[in-house]
């Protein structure tokens, strides 16, 4: 944490400034960098809640005071006795009520609690196969989406009725209570276990979505899953998620996607990989071989004599890019030259022939054999004849 910034910096406030030059620089920063005034701006985000941090301590005298003292220090990982001050931007109720209260027109600290708020997000998982996700596809999942109780307008009390100040909180939403540290008096605030910090409670539920203020439904969606996904990516569609709180707006739905496995391509990022079996022929006269990729067979040319574990690399013939689908990885395919397993007459002649023109490297199997096998009543063996017998059978019978 000691990259933190300078709250004063982060105000842009000289270290003697009062009480409302600190409040009107915040005031400042805090309008400029709003969330509900840059949805989605991470950045943004960032900057106010600093900004949010350095004012709940320059603007509370005793936190300023330690802070003028120690520095950030003064609130790290609750290091004098766990008088700690850890930053919870849900517990900015008081302040947000004192400098916003007249601008988003709510009261004090229920400013928390009724401000528009974006709906989580809903993630759901999707299988596709190796080509879907090389090549993108539509697929329609269904979705449990949960939307406002038309019956009670999301208030979640029978109609006729509605809900009501919670008595625990006062409709405050939040419980506060003070605790003696070493540096002095502090508050702590959580949220009303009693209302869920809406600060009311309803009395008579609304029978069609029992008091919740949500319908859940089964929803048919359609995704568009782009061409060059990989395993465990995931696919934003906005304004799917769960409903806002107070007006604000729908979260997102998050579909993470899982690739089943191909017979015969491995991927790696957007290259794929295979292996592809030709004949000793082939390897040896060289010419067209047919190889499958992800687009078919196509024909490449072997040079004569390649050698089993030749790599070659089809350019273009690998997973289109995600960011864009007219880039290709390449296809690298590792030729393994095969030798016949069963062989009719005819072919062992053909092949003793060749061997013959090469010069002849067979020679008579059964003649060598017998003489390194020794016979089994001249003597008694030891180990090592044993051994050496058992490696003499083996060849005899393979
Ligand atoms: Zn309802
Ligand atoms: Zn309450």
């Amino acid at each position: 944490m000691a990259d933190k910034r300078d709250y004063y910096e982060v105000l842009g406030v000289d270290k003697g400034a009062d009480d409302s030059t600190i409040k009107k620089a915040y005031r400042k920063l805090a309008k400029k960098y709003h969330p509900d005034t840059n949805p989605g701006n991470t950045e943004a985000e960032a900057k106010f809640k600093e900004a949010s941090e350095a004012y709940s301590v320059l603007s509370d005298a005793d936190k300023r005071r330690q802070y003028d003292q120690f520095g950030h220090d003064a609130f790290q990982n609750g290091g004098a006795g766990g008088a700690g001050f850890d930053f919870n931007f849900n517990d900015m109720g008081d302040i947000f009520g004192d400098i916003f209260g007249d601008f988003f027109g709510g009261g004090s600290r229920r400013r928390n609690s009724n401000a528009p708020m974006k709906g989580s997000n809903i993630k759901v998982g999707i299988r596709l196969t190796f080509e879907e996700a090389v090549f993108g596809c539509e697929k329609d999942i269904e979705v449990s989406i949960k939307d406002e109780c038309k019956t009670c307008g999301g208030s979640g009390a029978k109609s006729g009725t509605s809900p009501v100040t919670c008595t625990k909180c006062n409709g405050q939403g939040r419980i506060v209570y003070t605790q003696q540290t070493i540096f002095g008096v502090t508050q702590q605030a959580q949220t009303c276990p009693e209302c869920k910090g809406t600060g009311k409670v309803i009395k008579e539920k609304c029978v069609d979505c029992r008091g919740t203020g949500y319908i859940s439904s089964r929803k048919k969606i359609r995704v568009t899953v782009p061409a060059g996904i990989d395993e465990r990516q995931s696919i934003k569609i906005s304004g799917k998620g769960e409903p806002g709180k107070n007006g604000g707006p729908r979260g997102d739905l998050l579909v993470e996607v899982a690739v089943m496995r191909h017979p015969i391509f491995g991927r790696q990022k957007y290259d794929l990989y295979s292996t592809s079996p030709i004949s000793f022929a082939q390897a040896a006269i060289g010419g067209d071989i047919k190889i499958k990729t992800i687009d078919g067979d196509v024909l490449f040319n072997i040079k004569p004599g390649t050698q089993t574990d030749t790599r070659i690399r089809l350019k273009g013939k690998g997973v289109p890019s995600l960011k864009n689908k007219t880039l290709r990885g390449d296809h690298y395919v590792t030729l393994v030259v095969e030798v016949p397993e069963k062989l009719n007459e005819a072919q062992i002649e053909a092949l003793k022939a060749f061997d013959e023109a090469m010069g002849g490297t067979l020679l008579e199997k059964t003649n060598e054999a017998t003489q390194t096998a020794p016979k089994p009543e001249e003597h008694k063996e030891n180990k090592a004849e044993k051994k050496n017998k058992k490696k003499s059978l083996k060849d005899i019978f393979s």
